[in-house]
């Protein structure tokens, strides 16, 4: 746990969220400011800084967090072959990368359309 990192403090319980998964290596919880229907950021409870930070020894982590991304999308009705969702992680700050916590964007429950604006 890393002091005054947001989503450390979401993980510990110190700072409340809408937690819609948990499991032994990740949490998933609304976003506060969401984009879509569904947005879900799913963060390692492991404080990891970015994707551009990432290291061999972080592939179970990051492995946990895209299973627990498509178990969010088939429990919000977004996972199926007729829907779809796009996942995202921002790095950075051309990508307006706030939140100095790796977290993986889940996004559906509409059209999102390509290229993102
Ligand atoms: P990023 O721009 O990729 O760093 O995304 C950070 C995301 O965290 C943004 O979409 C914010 O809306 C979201 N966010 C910031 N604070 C909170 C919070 N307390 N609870 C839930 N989501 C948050």
């Amino acid at each position: 746990m890393v002091t005054d990192c947001l989503f450390c403090s979401i993980v510990g319980g110190e700072v409340p969220a809408d937690i819609v998964h948990s499991d032994a290596r990740t949490i998933g919880f609304r976003d506060i400011n969401p984009q879509a229907p569904v947005h879900v950021l799913v963060v390692p409870r492991r404080h990891i800084v970015n994707a551009s930070t990432v290291s061999e020894r972080d592939g179970a982590d990051v492995t946990a967090m895209l299973m627990a991304a498509k178990s969010v999308a088939d429990r919000e009705g977004i996972g199926g072959e007729d829907r779809g969702y796009r996942l995202v992680f921002n790095v950075g700050h051309d990508a307006a990368n706030s939140v100095a916590h790796l977290h993986l964007h889940v996004m559906g429950g509409r059209p999102l359309g390509w290229p993102p604006g």
